[in-house]
């Protein structure tokens, strides 16, 4: 009998739900390990309160008098909650959160010591990160990279350490993490969108960038988890059989959550809370085990942070709960995959939401122009979009039949549609005042009425307007924000600089009256970017065909999706908008593509393993149990024995076919791999991978999961997928 699996098995089967204990209101809870505004208030002297206020709002410099005043501030409010170690919290491009903890304590002579927390080791760090991907930045000696304060996203206590955000830089000044690009992009977003806004009101000072996040994920026992090898080692299962039923009933999709993924839910609440990270949305997902978790949306750069710190958090408070977390976008196959949609939208400080109609036409102009600008944006970098949310993982989402897809298309509903129907009318140069009055009054002003009762929803849609705000679907459950952040913020933000400038010369040189003006370029962004917009069912063949036609690119891998990334334009965007500059792009690229080569790589040796180990040696032993029963059948029957053991013998021979093939398959892919490791061009190493050793996966599955079939279950050595999906 499989030891480890039926072990599993049992100890999943005799959980007790964890019990825990929510005595508080949430709203107390919320941000109370947080060192924010009014934490700051209470801990600050005013000077430095202001200091660190205007670094948040206007992005000014904070001086070191200040620096040491914040740094004692939060050491004090750190000792008062019994926090005894500090760290700069930072995002290298590993794609995961990284930490080194110092102590306060520090000596001082005579035998005594103290508590200490300066200005300087808030301010900058030099963590020994010699072994964090750089893609080649940091490649001689002197050139180190540093970690900096980041005051726009407050610092915070998770166990007894303080945690300081920050960005992660070399001494060159290059970005060797996800925030800092995304900090640019945010700044260029805010600047070209700012200027625009001055055309409706000129008290507008600055625009943000909103995201929510809406987090997917499985939750399987963590004795299951750890009794498949694949999970432990990729994150996902390489086989196992579909069981009889899967999510075909859709009977759990916003069902009653279980007891004790419920209780891990709450348990994770409240630590979000006391995190200030705002949840607010948990229910279950399409797949069985599968969840979903959502905040209220907040301003991009904390969002971000906000994921990557909820994702930890996730899996520790899992594992008190003996669950294990599965991010990867596709942990089951045949079952429903995991994404992390990302809604997006813009807001000024007068706290006008520019992606939601307002009241009056003007305002509505306002909209239309932020609303046909992203568009644009998303249409003329459409292939630069994929490319941020490219990954090994996200490839078996986006590249297989399953919404949304590797063409990336905008979803606006029929009402919006209609309006831009009607913009694509507009005559050309100055309006008549008929034309402009009707404008107003029947295409403009028409639109919160016609929104209110849009209901329309797109389901496959991998970019949809959704009343308020846009939603980038394809966003894969395990990527970190920021990527996919960065880009949509400096398209959006190149594409409002481009049209201010065509705005101001129709006015200056043509003479046009401003609305007239803007709606000239409206129009003739409608007409130029009418091929993204899609209402239809976003996946399946026929669309692949269409979007061909349309010029919408269909980069089903992630080598192929990548390659957009260090494009002369993706380059020259980058640059010109300061998010990046060739060497940051470049080296970005080159972390990617040997990052899918290592995941493909990983998963190639472990399904051999497997293979090897567990499949191949079951299949023998069963074989050789059906063997001795053929012998048995002859003695009683002699040589009549055939009758009887027809079957058996059917068995017998099919067991030897898959496990030939098996054999042969897992030797052919092992020959691919090592000819792809002898290439030294990375991107030639990736294509190997991803063409030469990854389509093996498939065929040496079919086979196991065939033997899974056929093997006596009692003796099948992994934890089967009914198993995984339906324990409880
Ligand atoms: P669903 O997409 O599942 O129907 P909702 O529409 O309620 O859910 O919202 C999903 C997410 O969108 C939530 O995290 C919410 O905070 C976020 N959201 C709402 N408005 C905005 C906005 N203006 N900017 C960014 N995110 C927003
Ligand atoms: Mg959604």
């Amino acid at each position: 009998m499989s030891k480890i699996r039926f072990q599993a098995l049992a100890e999943t089967l005799n959980r007790k739900p964890i019990a825990i204990e929510e005595n508080s209101r949430r709203s107390d809870l919320f941000g109370k390990n947080v060192f924010n505004e009014s934490t700051m208030r209470q801990y600050l002297t005013k000077e430095s309160y202001i200091g660190v206020m205007s670094a948040i709002e206007h992005g000014t410099k904070i001086d070191r008098k200040i620096a040491d005043q914040v740094s004692s501030a939060m050491k004090e409010w750190a000792l008062s909650k019994g926090v005894t170690h500090y760290t700069h919290w930072f995002q290298p491009l590993t794609g995961a959160t990284a930490e080194k903890h110092d102590a306060f304590f520090e000596t001082i002579g005579g035998g005594m010591a103290i508590e200490k927390f300066g200005g300087n080791q808030l301010v900058q760090q030099e963590p020994d990160a010699s072994s964090f991907p750089n893609g080649g930045i940091r490649n001689t000696f002197e050139a180190r990279g540093y970690t900096a304060w980041d005051p726009t996203s407050p610092a915070f206590i998770y166990g007894t350490t303080l945690c300081v955000p920050t960005i992660f830089v070399s001494y060159t000044g290059e970005a060797l993490d996800y925030k800092t690009p995304l900090l640019r992009a945010l700044r260029a977003v805010d600047d070209a969108a700012t200027a625009i806004c001055k055309y409706f009101d000129k008290n507008v000072k600055k625009v943000t960038s909103s995201l929510g996040w809406e987090q997917e994920y499985f939750l399987i026992d963590k004795a299951l988890a750890s009794s498949r090898p694949d999970i432990t080692l990729t994150g996902r299962t390489l086989l196992g059989h579909s069981p009889a039923k899967g999510q075909q009933l859709d009977d759990h999709y916003f069902g009653s959550i279980p007891t004790r993924a419920l209780n891990f839910m709450r348990d994770l609440e409240t630590e979000c809370m006391l995190l200030g990270i705002p949840v607010k949305t948990r229910h279950n997902e399409v797949a069985p085990n599968q969840f979903e978790l959502a905040p209220i949306y907040e301003e991009s750069n904390l969002a971000v942070d906000h994921n990557s710190l909820l994702m930890d958090v996730m899996n520790k408070v899992a594992s008190r709960h003996n669950f294990k977390v599965l991010l990867h976008e596709k942990p089951f196959a045949g079952v429903n995959g995991s994404g992390k949609h990302n809604n997006w939208s813009l807001t000024t400080d007068t706290g006008v939401n520019l992606l939601s109609p307002g009241k009056t036409p003007m305002s509505n102009l306002q909209f239309l122009v932020f609303f046909v600008n992203t568009i644009k944006a998303v249409y003329e970098n459409e292939e630069l979009l994929r490319a941020a949310i490219a990954s090994a993982s996200n490839d078996h989402r986006l590249g297989a039949n399953e919404a949304p897809p590797a063409i990336i298309s905008v979803f606006i509903g029929e009402q919006l549609t209609k309006v831009l129907q009607e913009l694509e009318g507009v005559s050309t140069g100055k309006l008549s005042p008929e034309e402009k009055t009707d404008l107003k009054l029947n295409v403009v002003g028409k639109i919160p009425d016609v929104l209110l009762d849009n209901t329309d929803r797109n389901r496959t849609s991998p970019f949809a307007f959704t009343g308020n705000k846009f939603e980038f679907r394809a966003v894969g459950s395990t990527a970190n924000c920021a990527n996919p952040m960065t880009v949509l913020n400096t398209i959006v933000a190149k594409q409002l600089k481009d049209f201010k400038n065509k705005i101001d010369v129709l006015i200056e040189n043509d003479g046009l009256k401003k609305d007239e003006a803007i709606f000239n370029v409206l129009r003739e962004y409608i007409k130029a970017s009418k091929n993204i917009l899609f209402e239809g069912n976003g996946y399946g063949a026929e669309w692949e065909k269409e979007a061909k036609k349309r010029g919408l690119s269909n980069n089903k891998t992630t080598p192929e999706a990548l390659k957009a990334k260090i494009s002369k334009k993706a380059i020259s965007l980058f640059e010109e908008m300061d998010v990046m500059n060739k060497v940051e792009v470049e080296a970005r690229y080159e972390i990617e593509i040997e990052e899918y080569t290592l995941r493909i790589q990983i998963e190639a040796r472990v399904l051999g393993d497997i293979a090897g180990n567990h499949v191949i040696p079951t299949a023998v032993k069963y074989q050789n149990m059906l063997i001795e029963n053929v012998r048995g059948l002859k003695d009683i029957f002699g040589n009549n024995y055939q009758k009887h053991a027809k079957e058996q013998l059917k068995l017998i021979e099919k067991i030897s076919e898959h496990i030939e093939a098996i054999h042969s398959k897992v030797d052919e892919m092992v020959e691919a791999r090592k000819k792809a490791n002898k290439i030294e061009d990375i991107e030639a190493k990736a294509h190997a991978y991803c063409f030469d050793v990854k389509p093996y996966f498939d065929e040496i599955r079919y086979h196991c999961d065939k033997l899974e079939l056929m093997i006596d279950d009692e003796l099948w050595p992994l934890t089967k997928y009914r198993e995984l999906l339906f324990t409880r």
